[in-house]
């Protein structure tokens, strides 16, 4: 059955983690599978763009790519008048007079256009820069896969700093698909790219394992979702392990605890080879198809 929920047609659910390494792009690339066999039509989007790796695991059919594109300022120095007029517009310090030059930093402009709008001599034109690409492309529908999954990689050129964009772009992509169920790989931490990833999300997945680092890398994670006002369930990765009480936190912090992976040789090697578990471990179909359940019923408690 596709998704339905408490007045809701559509379901973004975002799986993020506090820390790289967790077990995140294992939770996102099956649990979108186990969504869509469970009859639900889903885009899954990685939005990790530094390092995109979903569609390795997931090998989508007839992928497209675009360009993502900025545009940026540039400045003509010879009709530059030198008046300090962009500078003092720039409220992120992108554009600055140095040495009776005007220096565009690519890396802090936002691209808000004020430099060129009070360029009265009109030595700032745009053109458009090139950070980075989407790409996209389809599992074909079939007996194990009735509803379809389609996936969006955000990448990011190397050297680049533009991941926020890159994954506007991405999720601008997926939105046009307009599947009942959008999954969104965030990247790790809580940074700009992740709050990028996060916005708008209906309910948060966040994956963590019982370690000190992944406990505390996880509170910073539970902080940013309150903050955004997202409901937020945990997956425990390689439960059994390390030995920090991830759920006495999640039960004093009231987060519902969606499921606890354990720890096992199998996944590490399944992943390990750019296999999916949900088809190649015996408990791989229980384990994602009960988290589906879990976060179905998290948006139910959340919404109703
Ligand atoms: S606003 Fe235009 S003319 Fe004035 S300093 Fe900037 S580039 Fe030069
Ligand atoms: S486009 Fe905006 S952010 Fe970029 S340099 Fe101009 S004023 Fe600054």
């Amino acid at each position: 059955m596709p998704f339905s929920g408490p007045g809701m047609s559509r379901l973004t659910v975002a799986v993020a983690s506090g820390k790289g390494g967790t077990g995140k792009t294992l939770v996102a690339t099956n649990l979108a599978l186990a969504i869509a066999r469970a009859g639900s039509p889903v885009a899954l989007v990685d939005c990790d763009a530094d390092a995109p790796n979903d569609a390795l695991f997931l090998h989508p059919g007839d992928a497209a790519v675009a360009p993502v594109e900025v545009l940026l300022p540039v400045v003509d120095q010879e009709a530059c008048i030198l008046c300090g007029a962009c500078r003092n517009a720039c409220a992120f310090g992108a554009i600055r007079i140095l040495g009776g030059t005007v220096m565009v930093f690519p890396e802090l402009c936002h691209n808000c256009g004020a430099c060129t709008s009070v360029c009265v001599p009109g030595a700032i034109t745009e053109e458009l820069s090139r950070v980075g690409e989407v790409e996209w492309g389809r599992l074909m529908s079939s007996a194990a896969d009735p509803a379809g999954l389609d996936v969006i990689t955000g990448r990011l050129d190397i050297g680049d700093v533009k991941t926020p964009t890159v994954i506007r772009a991405a999720r601008k992509r997926a939105a046009v698909l307009h599947r009942a169920v959008t999954v969104l790989d965030a990247p790790p931490g809580v940074a700009c790219a992740a709050v990028a990833s996060l916005r708008d999300a209906d309910v948060l997945v966040l994956v963590t394992e019982p370690t000190p680092f992944g406990l505390h890398d996880l509170e910073l994670a539970v902080e940013l979702a309150r903050e955004m006002e997202i409901p937020v369930g945990v997956v425990i990765n390689r439960d059994g392990t390390g030995g920090t009480d991830v759920v006495g936190y999640c039960a004093k912090e009231s987060i519902p605890v969606l499921a606890r992976i354990p720890f096992d040789r199998r996944v590490a090697a399944i992943y390990a080879d750019g296999g999916l578990v949900i088809d190649e471990h015996p408990d791989g179909e229980a384990w994602f198809g009960g988290i589906w359940e879990s976060v179905r019923r998290l948006v139910e408690e959340a919404y109703r």
